[in-house]
């Protein structure tokens, strides 16, 4: 038999914890760049945090396809600060099948930015 849930229900203060936000900001100029609503993961190997959205200060390049050895083959757009041009990483649109973890995301290099929490 199924089970059916109330149309509304509400969770309790235990089951939630008090989570910090966590703003990142670009490592040179200091804009915002995203917060932990769009963070997807963290990537310790390749020291990258990927993401589901990022900022308005965030610029998209030209499409490009990879000839590094690391992801060759992947096509990218390179992401850029608008506002310093600082170079923050890439957003795949295609990538070999161990890099799937990557698409659809945008990579940001973990060197180049900070994070707040507040
Ligand atoms: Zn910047």
């Amino acid at each position: 038999m199924a089970v059916t849930f109330p149309a509304n229900f509400s969770l309790t203060n235990l089951q939630r914890r008090l989570e910090p936000g966590i703003v990142y900001v670009c490592g040179s100029c200091r804009l915002p760049i995203g917060d932990h609503n769009d963070w997807s993961s963290d990537h310790v190997g390749d020291n990258v945090i990927l993401m589901k959205a990022v900022s308005q200060f965030v610029k998209s390049g030209k499409l490009t396809t990879s000839s590094d050895p690391g992801d060759a083959g992947s096509q990218y757009q390179p992401l850029s600060c608008n506002s310093c041009h600082n170079v923050l990483g890439k957003f795949y649109s295609s990538t070999p099948a161990n890099l799937n973890y990557k698409l659809n995301l945008y990579n940001i290099d973990k060197n180049v930015i900070d994070r707040y929490k507040f």
